[in-house]
């Protein structure tokens, strides 16, 4: 398995920056710890140097690239009974419809392009059920926001929207010269283990997710002002909250108490 001598241009729009830092490409893959059996998934393979060290671990991974030219390399890189490309966006991509339904769970991984981290973080996390755990290489500021607590400067939407659904750990930060090109930002890995039991059950999820969006369109806003439309006089009192508080201080089971309040009226 060779790397690809004629590598294709480096396409900002799809946020290449490729790890060469191998001490970090072997940390990573630590903590991800992948046993043999384990049905992996790969987005954004790129020039395959994850990949490489992932296929020294387990015999077979599943990959999604949306550039035509790495993929060709990828193929021309990696056996297709060790890597199993789909070549499109990950944006549309659906787990169930993947071929294969492992028993334990997918285990999702990547060095993400960072343009599209946040969005594909929601599109795996509606398909939660599907996933095992996922380990990302991110920009630290959203790690920071994954993991953040109520009351600080990063706790927002990401963060409660997450918590509803999984547990997210910062691992460990990335400097920029780990990547050619270095981006302008620090990264940092993050592990997201879905939770068994959902903190936010399905049936209040759609009231949860509307009442969290709300609130933090206009984070400076009490609670009051900024759901003032969406919820009546009342309603928060009876979700035990306290009206002048801003959403930043609220906790998950916060937003919840008021998604069922909200169902229930
Ligand atoms: N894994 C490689 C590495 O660590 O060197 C490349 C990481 S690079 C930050 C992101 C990769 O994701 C690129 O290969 C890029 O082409 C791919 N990519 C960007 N947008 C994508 C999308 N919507 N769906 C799938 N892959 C995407």
């Amino acid at each position: 398995m060779r790397a690809d001598s004629q590598a294709p241009p480096i396409r900002k729009r799809f946020g290449q920056n490729f790890l060469h830092d191998t001490s970090i490409l072997t940390r990573i893959v630590g903590a991800i710890d992948p046993q043999p059996g384990d049905a992996l998934l790969e987005i954004g393979p790129g020039r395959g140097a994850l990949t490489r060290a992932l296929l020294e671990r387990v015999e077979h991974l599943h990959a999604v690239e949306i550039d035509r030219d790495l993929a060709e390399g990828l193929r021309r890189a990696f056996p297709s009974e060790r890597l199993q490309l789909h070549v499109g966006d990950a944006l549309d991509l659906q787990l169930a419809e993947l071929g294969v339904r492992p028993e334990g769970g997918w285990r999702v991984v990547g060095n993400l392009p960072y343009n599209i981290s946040t969005p594909l973080l929601f599109h795996l996390l509606d398909q939660v059920h599907w996933v095992r755990d996922m380990h990302f290489l991110l920009q630290r500021e959203v790690v920071e926001r994954m993991t953040a607590e109520p009351g600080s400067k990063r706790y927002g939407r990401l963060t409660v929207m997450l918590a509803a659904r999984a547990d997210a750990r910062a691992l460990f930060g990335v400097p920029p010269g780990a990547f050619h090109p270095p981006p302008k930002v620090h990264s940092a890995v993050v592990r997201i283990v879905p939770l068994a039991e959902p903190r936010v059950p399905p049936e209040r999820f759609e009231h949860f997710a509307q009442i969290v969006n709300r609130a933090f369109s206009s984070r400076r806003k009490t609670l009051r002002r900024g759901l003032a439309g969406l919820i009546e006089p009342g309603d928060l009192e009876a979700a035990g909250l306290d009206p002048g508080e801003r959403p930043e201080n609220i906790d998950v089971a916060g937003f919840d108490a008021l998604a069922r309040v909200l169902r229930n009226r």
